[in-house]
């Protein structure tokens, strides 16, 4: 059965831009599904080989421009491979998805000629990786204020501190640390943003152990233990770092959205074509009772609506007309629906939801992670608040 999904996007987006989601959802299909269950049972983060594949695919490089070796997409192109990659598993997606709207976008976005040509080719290839440092042990939500610190020191810094939840931390060539460098400066405008090299002397990584969400994705905690930098590694300008970060969870929070609805587009196929094979009383389908029938329908609705949404947002991204409202709205909502109705998609399907192989329970604890990352939704709700107050 063609998923309920691809039929939205026929009529949403051009041509291409659905011959490039058709090709990601193959590749997906065919390098990804059949591997999934054994990687998670084996406790595996995403295997190299794989990684290597979606470079070759150019997926890391999707909206980085042709003239830093990238393929000169945009938004709708990286929110079109969450969709298809998530369809299967948002751990695979998330890693050239983080890369990209949270590796690369600063750069793309703040960096200087000289460091977006140093750095984006490679990362175009996948031969590097960025990682975005802004969360710490005591600084989630609250974020603007890091307890990571830069001091000058002569024509430079010395970073010391801790950043945690780093997605790709495994992989990554450097990371985007930002830290206190004005403790007595107004709100926002305490902090810089710097590029540090992970082999940098002092810098350490650990791989944070025991999270069952994204299961394949590497999160890791990074320390600094007296980090030395010279002024060329400030990303941005000095003590602007917080809009660095802000500026760049823009775009981040619309591909969280787009892993939410591809969580929703599978339990929607799973349940549906389940509903119609399970028979139960009188030697018919569970889909012809109306409560059942009452769950699908409600998942086909919010996916119409999200898919319709956030692809509109996608291009107001392109066209910088994007604010910081709509983008939180949008992945406040998409994440909410999908986690609601992804319980209601199991109890549909009874018992055998709580199985590994059927795939319900990887998306529903995965949906959990684009209910409290990049911004968690109640938090969001302050910021969607205040237009609304006259803010
Ligand atoms: C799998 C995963 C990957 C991640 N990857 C990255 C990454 O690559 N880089 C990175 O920097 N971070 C990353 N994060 C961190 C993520 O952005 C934070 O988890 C998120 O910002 C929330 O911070 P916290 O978990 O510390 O929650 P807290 O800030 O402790 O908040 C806990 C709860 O308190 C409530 N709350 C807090 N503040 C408010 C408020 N203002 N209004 C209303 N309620 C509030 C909310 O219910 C919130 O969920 C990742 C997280 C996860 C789970």
């Amino acid at each position: 059965m063609a998923r309920r999904i691809d039929t939205y996007l026929q009529h949403l987006i051009p041509e291409e831009k659905f011959a490039f989601y058709e090709t990601v959802r193959d590749f997906g299909d065919r390098e990804i599904a059949p591997h999934l269950l054994q990687w998670e049972r084996d406790h595996q983060l995403v295997p190299d080989s794989c990684i290597r594949a979606m470079a070759e695919l150019g997926l890391f490089g999707l909206p980085i421009a042709d003239q830093y070796g990238g393929q000169g997409g945009d938004h709708t192109d990286l929110v079109l491979m969450g969709l298809a990659l998530g369809y299967h598993s948002q751990a695979v997606a998330i890693t050239p998805g983080a890369a990209i709207s949270l590796g690369a976008k600063p750069l793309q976005l703040c960096g200087t000629e000289a460091q977006k040509r140093a750095h984006l080719p490679a990362l175009a290839r996948g031969e590097r990786m960025f990682v975005f440092g802004l969360s710490e042990p005591g600084r989630g939500s609250d974020a603007a204020n890091p307890e990571v610190t830069a001091v000058r020191r002569g024509n430079g810094w010395v970073i010391q501190g801790e950043k945690c939840w780093s997605t790709n931390a495994r992989w990554a060539s450097h990371v985007v640390v930002h830290a206190l460098t004005a403790p007595g400066a107004p709100n926002g405008k305490r902090s810089t943003c710097f590029i540090v090299p992970m082999d940098q002397r002092g810098v350490f990584y650990q791989e944070m152990k025991g999270k069952k969400v994204w299961e394949q994705s590497s999160t890791g905690s990074i320390m600094f233990d007296g980090v030395e930098v010279a002024d060329d590694a400030i990303l941005g300008t000095e003590n602007d770092g917080f809009k660095v970060m802000v500026t760049t969870l823009n775009g981040g929070r619309l591909f969280i959205a787009s892993l939410a609805l591809a969580s929703l587009a599978f339990a929607l196929d799973k349940t549906r074509v389940y509903a119609e094979e399970r028979i139960q009383f009188d030697d018919k389908p569970i889909g012809r009772f109306q409560r059942v029938q009452d769950v699908i329908v409600d998942m086909d609705i919010a996916l119409e609506r999200g898919l319709t949404w956030l692809l509109h947002l996608c291009r107001l991204y392109e066209d910088n007309q994007l604010s910081r409202e709509q983008a939180a709205k949008v992945k406040v909502d998409c994440s909410r629906a999908a986690s609601e109705l992804i319980l209601l998609a199991m109890e549909v399907c009874g018992g055998v939801a709580c199985f590994d192989e059927f795939g319900l329970i990887r998306h529903h604890n995965d949906l959990f992670v684009t209910r409290v990352g990049e911004g968690s939704n109640f938090a969001l709700k302050d910021l969607i608040v205040r237009p609304l107050r006259g803010k």
